[in-house]
């Protein structure tokens, strides 16, 4: 079996998750000479990145087309060694390996009959437990608690909340806000139930406002806070962390496993935020949750995109004990739920490994693809 074409496809779409924001992808599929097809994706995000993600995907299928899909290791390392120049540190061309990875993994599976998550060398996990991903739109504090347990009554076991995002909600700016919202909603959610706060790109908080912030979040047993200082801040990382108790997550914008080496070795990140469709893949993913593993920290799947990229996180994050929850969006999203057949879902509160179907285990809807496509 080899490998006789990859298509790069991006998409626009609306994310009611997101305020109804556009959002991009750049799809992959790739087709064999036995006609199997496999599905990848970059998560793009804005619509500069997009077509150009699309060029390296295009200039990269010399090194897919003619190869076995089996060989994901072969392939994934010479695209690695073309984006030599181009892709030192990360970058676009990370994106770009990513989609062609997962594809490939999509495919090796169908061929050899065994699901990407046996591929991985089977589950860990009897099942996780899956939580709300959400951002915070409305103003009333009262009101986006009773949102959350309308969200929650479907077993869901716990929510992270994305402050600085669209709408009214103004979360992240002040600090009486913000502790009155996340008392608020400690005392909705009760006792057992997680909560998460993820800091948006719009909220800059100093050192000394994130101690304070965090400080007072602390008295809520919040279960992690997420990028308080952005994405790269070792030293105001140490000082956040010497001074509460709260867990730190960060990492999610890490294109490679050297930048998540970086993050790892600051000892300051219990919660590493990995996204297969940014970080090189399935291959990609996996090799970071070794290292997390290894450094005796938690992984995270950000998987905020489309069905593709939760079959991806779904896979790995049960391949492997560092991973221990599984974020779903709760509002019902054309990528999620038109864009395959039968979209990853939780049973009261729980997802069961993915290994039932050989490969990622998803039917894509072509006819949802070209309704988005740019
Ligand atoms: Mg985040």
């Amino acid at each position: 079996m080899k490998v006789v074409s990859v298509e790069a496809i991006p998409v626009a779409y609306p994310e009611p998750n997101d305020f109804d924001a556009t959002r991009y992808l750049c799809l992959v599929k790739i087709t064999t000479d036995d006609g199997v097809v496999g599905w990848g994706e970059a998560i793009t995000q804005f619509p500069e990145a997009n077509p150009a993600v699309a060029a390296l995907i295009a200039g990269m299928a010399e090194f897919v087309i003619g190869r076995s899909p089996v060989d994901t290791e072969a392939v994934w390392r010479a695209l690695k060694d073309r984006a030599w120049w181009y892709g030192y540190g990360g970058g676009l061309a990370s994106n770009a390996i990513a989609a062609i990875d997962i594809a490939l993994w999509d495919i090796k599976g169908q061929a050899l009959g065994a699901s990407v998550c046996e591929l991985l060398g089977g589950p860990v996990h009897e099942r996780l437990p899956a939580i709300a991903s959400s951002h915070a739109h409305h103003e009333s504090i009262p009101a986006m608690a009773d949102e959350a347990l309308g969200w929650l009554s479907t077993g869901l076991q716990g929510m992270k909340v994305g402050f600085g995002k669209r709408g009214d909600a103004r979360l992240g700016y002040e600090h009486g806000r913000d502790v009155e919202y996340v008392q608020a909603m400690r005392e909705a959610l009760g006792p057992d139930r997680m909560l998460m706060i993820d800091l948006g790109i719009a909220i800059k908080w100093d050192v000394t406002t994130a101690v304070r912030r965090v400080q007072a979040f602390d008295d809520y047993a919040v279960d992690w806070v997420e990028e308080p200082l952005g994405a790269w801040d070792p030293e105001g990382y140490a000082t956040l962390r010497a001074k509460t108790v709260t867990r730190m997550a960060y990492g999610e914008k890490e294109w490679t496993l050297q930048g998540y080496e970086r993050v790892l070795a600051t000892g300051t990140c219990d919660v590493v935020g990995v996204d297969p469709g940014r970080a090189e893949g399935i291959t990609g993913f996996k090799r970071v949750t070794d290292r997390v593993e290894s450094y005796g920290r938690q992984a995270n799947a950000h998987a905020w995109s489309s069905a593709i990229v939760s079959a991806a996180s779904l896979a790995v994050s049960f391949s492997t004990p560092a991973c221990k929850v599984f974020e779903f969006k709760p509002l019902r999203n054309p990528m999620q739920h038109d864009l395959v057949a039968d979209p990853v879902a939780h049973v009261d509160g729980w997802v069961y490994p993915p290994t039932t179907k050989p490969g990622l285990g998803i039917e894509i809807d072509e006819a949802v693809i070209d309704r988005y496509r740019q």
